[in-house]
């Protein structure tokens, strides 16, 4: 029978967004410094067999929804052999993933094959040469392929996250929002958050949420029950005739702590309470000396137990300290 994964002020956890690699294969400016260089132990990472046994306990644990992210998630070997062990899991109905979508032109019919519902691409310019800037080495016809190449696998919804931030990109929201009106996509923009160390974050490239619905507008508020599947915290709306949405993330202005349902779990197999936690719950080590499904659910439990009630992001903006886990370990 399944069970159910309540912290302590209540919340029920059903949402576990999965890194299966530190690696990426851009460095965007906000979210990782030019200069990384990610671990290249392999066997660091947990396997498909051990993310398999996990997200099949998880899932006995209430767990519904997986979210595959990275690093870059299609960098790593076989990954649609992995959505297929991931989506063959009783309890698990919606399984997505998060990319820059380089590679997704040519995965995007496999991944969808092996059973993957649908897909987020991060695009944050439509310029081909600031899109290189903001990521360093992009190109952006690639990730336009791959966006045309989930949508002809009926990948469905396909979401495109943009991250906004002031001096990069502010002057781009009208052409993401016109992206919507022709094709079913559904742009989401994303408020910059203080993650990483980057020397990236500032008061003034940080753009508040009011702000960029103002460069958004017009825009029609849509009920919720018109909005894309797997709406998680953002809220949706849409141009006037459009076919697709138009979604505002915002985790600092219009927080969403007191309905989070999420747990992350590091490539290496760190369960993480919160995207801003300092520390999280070793899975990896027990998985590998042999501990039965009762330890690994009662370290599962606990971690949820540690879940903190809010994020420190708001404080860590207006005192310009990021958390120095960077996305691409935490899985964004
Ligand atoms: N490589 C995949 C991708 O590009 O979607 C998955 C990992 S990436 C870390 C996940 C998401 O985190 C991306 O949409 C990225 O734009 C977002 N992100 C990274 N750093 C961020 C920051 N400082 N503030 C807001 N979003 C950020």
């Amino acid at each position: 029978m399944r069970e159910m994964l309540v912290d302590s002020y209540g919340r029920v956890v059903s949402y576990l967004r999965v890194s299966v690699t530190d690696r990426c294969n851009l460095r965007c400016v906000y979210c990782l410094p030019a200069s990384h260089r990610p671990p290249f132990l392999s066997n660091d990472n947990l396997t498909d067999l051990e993310l398999a046994r996990l997200a099949a306990l998880f899932a006995e644990l209430g767990v519904s929804k997986i979210r595959v992210t990275g690093g870059e998630p299609l960098l790593r070997p076989g990954v649609p052999d992995l959505v297929r062990r991931l989506a063959g899991i009783g309890g698990i109905d919606d399984l997505s993933l998060s990319t820059n979508g380089l590679l997704l032109g040519g995965m995007a019919q496999d991944l969808a094959q092996a059973g993957l519902k649908r897909v987020n691409i991060s695009l944050d310019s439509l310029n081909p040469d600031k899109f290189r800037q903001v990521t360093r080495y992009g190109d952006l016809e690639a990730v336009l392929a791959g966006i045309d190449a989930a949508l002809a696998a009926g990948l469905s919804p396909v979401k495109l996250n943009v991250v906004v931030a002031r001096g990069m990109n502010e002057e781009e929201i009208g052409d993401f929002v016109r992206l919507t009106e022709d094709r079913p996509l559904h742009v989401r923009l994303i408020e910059l958050m203080p993650m990483g160390e980057t020397g990236f974050f500032s008061q003034e490239r940080w753009m508040p949420l009011p702000e960029m619905m103002e460069k958004a507008s017009p825009l029609q508020e849509l009920p919720r029950d018109a909005w894309p599947l797997g709406h998680g915290p953002a809220r949706y709306y849409r141009r006037p005739g459009a076919l697709g949405t138009v979604g505002f993330v915002s985790a600092l202005s219009r927080g969403f702590c007191s309905s989070c349902n999420r747990l992350r779990l590091t490539a290496g197999g760190l369960l993480v309470p919160c995207l801003d936690a300092a520390e999280g719950t070793d899975l990896r080590a027990p998985l590998r000396r042999g501990a039965d499904a009762g330890e690994i659910r009662r370290l599962v439990l606990e971690t949820v137990q540690r879940k903190p009630e809010r994020h420190t992001l708001l404080e860590r903006a207006s005192s310009l300290s990021p958390n120095p886990r960077l996305m691409c370990q935490i899985g964004g």
